[in-house]
């Protein structure tokens, strides 16, 4: 359930219906809103009636939640959040590019690669070096020497950058050196990793699991929210069905969807629902007409000697292009790009 405060209530009205709620064994999260503060309690449902919490100072409403995903859903916060990452706003009027390469190869391929997509309008740097590859005999990037790579190339760009964690070490390792942390479609229901970026305060790009449904995907994002990191943005980047010809396939209707039953911003990856360059345009503007909240797109500075994804990479033209694009079709939907 969610209390909702009373726009006017103090810290201190909010402070007791905490505590209220901690006695009697339920864990509170208050969400602070720009109009309001809700608190989210999590406990048993049956206790609730007996709280008295409607009658505490400061308190507006209580809401009860059946959905299972209670503190991302829209029900616990009406408005939407807005996800901040270094200087970069995620879910706000400004549409978010994340552009960058598979995986870190080289300070050569990265620093040119951050180069190109800065100037070209991206925000956020992407890049691995901790790779989760279907074989244990490709590139499994660059570990933490990947990880300064990026460090320097947002020095000399002033991107923010975004990181993939696989594990304990690779998480311990990445918060030194990034300003989000990516969960991919591999992990995304390693519950013990969402844990484990919920506790490491740091902003979480979390990706759909490759057959998980919207429901699951919005509890592994639950999972994170209840360790007391709201600061997450969900990615769509394509699903396993019987269709072959792209490599996944993208559940654009999952924007619009999602964005009603969560407040989380939520963004779109057409490089790894296509696995095919030329639809990573097509798809990315379709994406943005969707409402989604910003773009994950691979850009390699040489695609082809890629050690990763190159067929899905879009050579540093091709992003100039698509950039041009897309500040159209934001244009159209009322945001800026
Ligand atoms: C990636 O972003 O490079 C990646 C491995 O993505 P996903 O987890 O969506 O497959
Ligand atoms: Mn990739």
């Amino acid at each position: 359930m969610v209390v909702v405060m009373d726009g006017r209530a103090s810290a201190e009205q909010v402070e007791a219906v905490i505590m209220r709620l901690e006695e009697c064994g339920f864990s509170a999260h208050p969400i602070y809103g720009v109009r309001r503060i809700v608190i989210g309690a999590v406990g048993d449902r049956r206790v609730l009636n007996s709280l008295g919490l409607e009658t505490m100072p400061g308190v507006e409403r209580v809401v009860p939640i059946m959905k299972p995903y209670k503190l991302v859903s829209r029900e616990a916060r009406e408005e939407n959040t807005v996800v901040r990452v270094g200087h970069v706003a995620i879910g706000g009027s400004q549409l978010a590019v994340i552009a960058g390469p598979c995986a870190v190869e080289s300070r050569e391929q990265l620093l040119a690669a951050a180069h190109m997509v800065q100037q070209a309008g991206a925000a956020i740097l992407r890049g691995g070096a901790f790779k989760p590859r279907t074989s244990p005999y490709s590139f499994q990037g660059l570990g933490e020497e990947g990880l300064k790579l990026l460090a320097e190339a947002a020095r000399q760009t002033g991107l923010a950058t975004v990181t993939e964690v696989v594990d304990e070490h690779s998480l311990e390792l990445a918060v030194e050196y990034v300003d989000m942390l990516q969960v991919g479609a591999r992990n995304m229901q390693n519950f013990r990793l969402l844990q484990m970026v919920g506790r490491s305060g740091k902003p979480v790009l979390l990706k759909r699991g490759l057959s998980a449904t919207v429901e699951e995907w919005l509890m592994a994002a639950e999972y994170i929210m209840s360790e007391g990191n709201g600061q997450i943005v969900l990615c769509e980047r394509g699903i396993r069905t019987f269709e072959h010809s792209t490599r996944n396939t993208l559940d654009l209707s999952a924007v619009p969807l999602v964005k009603s039953l969560s407040h989380l911003p939520v963004i779109v990856d057409p490089s790894h629902a296509t696995g095919d360059r030329r639809l990573v345009g097509p798809m990315a503007r379709a994406a943005v007409a969707a409402g989604a909240d910003g773009l994950l797109i691979e850009v390699h500075p040489e695609p082809t000697q890629a050690l990763c994804d190159g067929p899905q990479s879009l050579t540093p033209a091709q992003f100039v292009s698509l950039m041009e694009e897309l500040r159209a079709v934001a244009a159209a939907v009322g945001r800026a790009a």
